[in-house]
């Protein structure tokens, strides 16, 4: 479970600090509902809630019924991931398994990290195993019901086992990390023990563009100058390295319009991927760029894992409290004697995984609060509006465009599409100026 929280955190740290607009057909948008929305700029003045509500209007409503049912099923998956990682842990620990597959690892070795590998992969593999059905309908089935996914089964099935192979390698060296800290400080494992969580998150951000998504997808520079340039142009006037601006070949898993910022120092680069280059106008893709940009010019990468640092903090403290109370109430049943018991992961698992769940609306709003701001530095570098509202209409195509305010704290790791529609009228409205002299003759501004 160390490992699910480490997989879920991934998902949230700057690795992926994606957006992934799904695909929508282009006769989405009807016409006469753009021109509502767009024409007549410099004639009269925009009303923001009636733009706003203009551009929901134009999405048909069996497509924004499917949509909605899509990430709605998805609060669901919650539910559903949550209680299948506790059924696991609990069955782990009350079936004495636990102890016995760290009673073999004893066998195998004295070596203590070595004992803690052997107790590792195989506990990986089993709950790995244990939860295949669950990943399978999420990850595959679902995916392909929705018409997201274009991927058969067996490459499918491929990408698994490479995911499944650094998942062993990843959580096995995160796990021995943490017992090696539970080890030698009994008491305030929760303090060393977030030091180390942190190292290995902010490892895996550094690395994932290097040696994690090539195994995935091909990364290549951006080459058609339509589209190279004017992206390249908003990278120089906010000093991002030119080389940092890549394609991806998403199309190989799935029909959704994405890019992304990954990594860390040096390695950090952002990338669309070729979805979006063939589903998007270039007022879009600028609208796109420019908010990725706004993750790599604002820093979020290194900000996230503060934030995230200090929320593992948190939910050891309250894990210590949890544990310790747990392994006094069954531990003499589970054969479990303490923190620095192997047998206890399926615990510790158990009890992250309460604290992941209960903490949802947490994360979420963490996350959200940095794309916002992003959001607000995509709209005022690409100064595209009306391409930002087109975007998430996209967007829309898998994430509930129109969600009560509740539902949006909850469950959205990104504003929902009204809100960013919303920030685009409300910048569109106030009509900013560019900054020239408005007469001619005049010095430039020199400011
Ligand atoms: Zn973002």
């Amino acid at each position: 479970m160390i490992l699910l929280v480490t997989i879920s955190a991934m998902s949230l740290t700057p690795a992926s600090a994606e957006d992934n607009p799904a695909q929508t057909a282009p006769s989405a948008i009807p016409q006469n509902a753009e021109r509502t929305a767009t024409t007549d700029e410099n004639v009269k003045p925009v009303n923001p809630a009636a733009a706003t509500q203009a551009w929901l209007d134009s999405v048909p409503q069996d497509q924004r019924e499917k949509s909605d049912a899509y990430f709605e099923g998805g609060y669901w998956l919650i539910l559903w991931n949550f209680l299948v990682t506790a059924a696991i842990s609990i069955l782990l620990l009350a079936s004495r398994l636990s102890a016995r597959l760290r009673d073999f690892s004893e066998r195998v070795t004295k070596i203590k990290n070595f004992q803690v590998a052997c107790y590792a992969i195989p506990y990986l593999l089993l709950v790995y195993a244990l939860s295949f059905p669950l990943n399978l309908y999420e990850n595959f089935f679902r995916e392909h019901q929705y018409g997201l996914a274009t991927q058969s089964f067996l490459p499918w099935f491929r990408e698994q086992l490479i995911g499944l192979m650094l998942t062993l390698v990843g959580g096995t060296l995160l796990v021995i990390g943490l017992y090696a800290v539970f080890r030698r400080a009994s008491r305030t494992w929760w303090i060393w023990g977030t030091i180390v969580m942190i190292i290995f998150l902010g490892t895996l951000v550094l690395i994932a563009p290097v040696y994690i998504e090539p195994l995935f997808n091909t990364y290549k520079p951006l080459t058609d100058p339509k589209i190279r340039d004017p992206i390249l142009a908003m990278a120089q006037a906010n000093e991002i390295p030119v080389k940092q601006v890549f394609e991806v070949d998403a199309s190989r898993q799935t029909t959704r319009v994405s890019a992304n910022v990954a990594g860390l120092l040096g390695t950090t680069r952002v990338a669309l991927n070729d979805n979006l280059l063939k589903q998007c106008t270039l007022p879009e893709i600028r609208a796109v760029m420019a908010h990725e940009m706004g993750h790599y010019v604002l820093n979020h990468g290194a900000k996230l894992l503060t934030y995230f640092g200090i929320l593992i903090l948190i939910g050891f403290a309250l894990t210590r409290i949890l544990f310790d109370a747990a392994v006094k109430r069954w531990g003499d049943r589970w054969g479990v004697h303490g923190i620095s018991d192997p047998a206890g992961l399926p615990l510790l698992a158990l009890i992250s995984s309460i604290l992941l769940f209960l903490g949802t609306p947490v994360l979420n709003t963490v996350v959200r609060i940095t794309e916002r701001e992003a959001d607000a530095f995509g709209i005022n570098t690409s100064r595209e509006p009306d391409g930002m509202a087109k975007v998430a209409l996209k967007l829309g195509v898998y994430r509930k465009l129109n969600p009560t305010p509740l539902e949006e704290f909850i469950f959205f790791d990104h504003p929902s599409g009204r809100n960013r529609i919303r920030m685009a009228m409300d910048w569109k409205a106030a009509n900013l100026p560019a900054g020239e002299p408005i007469s001619s003759g005049n010095q430039s501004p020199t400011h």
